[in-house]
């Protein structure tokens, strides 16, 4: 028996198993000749396995792929049918089980309601608005953020701005997911083996259907992949042919976090920059507004500035350490101010770091460099003082304070000062002479003269007074 015909055989098996399960199968194949290949049942595969060597599929000599006296043969065999059918309901229990886990589990949302029920992903984050944070949260899915690096960092990232319902993310990354990245969050073992990106992809768009995903599964530093890079992240938004909003830089090297910075410079794109140490207890966050603060070459490391290739640097078996805290920290501190740069609340910071052996954050925020290696930044800082200086002086509106009234007060409870003005002008004392913004909380009052009797000043001294009494 040729291989074709063994397989043409085997398929018929299928059919019989199909058939004892009530399948239409039987009926659709009848009519016409089945041939190899044709047959695409589910267990067709999985059920290959299983019968090579079995003495049923043996028995089945026929060349002709519809022969029904040897199809009735073994259809006799009924320990087959059997184990056949039980096969069949266990792979079918594996397939829906594997389905399930890979659906999502709810369907896209139009428009994000602020409705407190169980069923809303959005009441919390729709609650912002209530509790007087954020004017317009719903703004959030109008935006496009390109994580790059999808790593101990940058899977968290992505996974927080996924959950708080961002518009559109666009992920980059090369490396596949290993046993050894289990010590930090997100990824699981058992996508060991897949690339990152789109093991990240189908886990993110499980937990909100609503985020548009664009995954790149490549180095952004070569040349090639460099230039398609820089395309996407300049049209690559929402909206075909618009740039994303925010570029965010959670990658592990300093060659990486240079093409982004040189990427940014020349589309005088803002990004934010994130790193943790090779020691594991500390990282920081940067914000990078080219031409406005210290891009990425403008205060470069050591190794950047000295052009040393950091690959060398790495030593042979030593690996840098890495905790799920350190990590978890940083993309936290991350999110958390691309969400103030992007819906306006609060203060975005231009530096901040994390230490964690003192539990220390330090702040800062950096000028750029006007000497800075890169063109693009020189350029970008050239059109930013251009631009600042076409700005209108801002005037200093004061602003009015609305005196505070208390909603409900049926009692009509008014505050009265105790003393009039003039009293109070009155008993105040000389003010000293302050630096400008200091206020007095109060004075010392002027002494006055105690009232009654007065006696003259005498230049005699106490013991000819006492003298003079003794004689009285
Ligand atoms: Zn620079």
């Amino acid at each position: 028996m040729t291989q074709g015909e063994q397989c043409a055989d085997l398929e018929l098996l299928f059919l019989i198993a199909d058939v004892s399960l009530g399948s239409s199968w039987y009926t659709a194949s009848a009519t016409s000749p089945v041939r190899c290949g044709e047959l695409q049942s589910p267990a067709v595969t999985a059920l290959t396995d299983l019968l090579q060597g079995h003495p049923a599929s043996e028995s089945l000599g026929c060349a002709s792929p519809w022969c029904v006296e040897e199809l009735g043969a073994v259809m006799a065999s009924d320990t087959l049918v059997q184990e056949l059918k039980a096969r069949i309901r266990e792979l079918e229990e594996e397939l829906s089980t594997v389905q399930s886990k890979h659906e999502s589990h709810r369907n896209k949302i139009e428009k994000m309601s602020a409705e407190v029920v169980d069923s809303n992903p959005y009441s919390r984050l729709m609650a912002l608005k209530r509790m007087g944070i954020v004017e317009d949260y719903e703004k959030i899915r109008s935006f496009t953020v390109a994580v790059v690096g999808v790593g101990g960092v940058g899977s968290v990232t992505a996974e927080m701005l996924t959950r708080c319902g961002i518009g559109k993310l666009l992920l980059f990354d090369y490396d596949k997911v290993e046993l050894a990245n289990m010590n930090r969050l997100f990824f699981q073992p058992h996508q060991a083996g897949l690339s990152k990106v789109e093991a990240a992809e189908h886990t993110l768009r499980n937990i909100n259907p609503d985020v548009q995903f664009e995954v790149h599964n490549y180095n952004i530093t070569t040349i090639e992949n460099f230039q398609h890079f820089m395309d996407r992240i300049s049209k690559g938004g929402l909206k075909e042919g618009e740039p994303v909003d925010l570029v965010l830089s959670c990658v592990d090297n300093f060659e990486a976090r240079m093409a982004i910075n040189t990427a940014c410079n020349e589309l005088g794109q803002i990004w934010m920059e994130s790193g943790v140490s090779e020691n594991a207890v500390s990282g920081h966050i940067q914000l990078i507004k080219p031409g406005e603060t210290a891009c990425f070459a403008c205060a470069p490391p050591l190794v950047v500035a000295a052009n040393i290739d950091e690959k060398t640097l790495k030593r042979a078996g030593v690996c840098a350490a890495s905790l799920p805290t350190t990590m978890g920290v940083v993309a936290g501190i991350l999110v958390q101010n691309v969400l103030k740069y992007l819906l306006n609340f609060g203060t975005v910071s231009f530096y901040l770091g994390y230490n964690a052996m003192q539990d220390y954050f330090p702040t800062m925020s950096m000028k750029p460099n006007p000497s800075c290696s890169d063109r693009y930044c020189v350029q970008r800082q050239e059109e930013f003082k251009l631009k600042e200086a076409a700005k209108p002086k801002p005037e200093i509106v004061v602003k009015e304070e609305t005196p505070v009234v208390h909603e409900e007060n049926e009692w009509g409870i008014e505050l009265v000062s105790e003393v009039s003005e003039e009293e109070l002008k009155e008993a105040s004392g000389p003010v000293p002479d302050l630096p400008e913004g200091i206020t007095v909380a109060y004075t010392i009052p002027v002494t006055k003269p105690t009232s009654g009797a007065t006696v003259e000043d005498s230049d005699q001294s106490l013991e000819e007074l006492m003298a003079q009494m003794k004689n009285m």
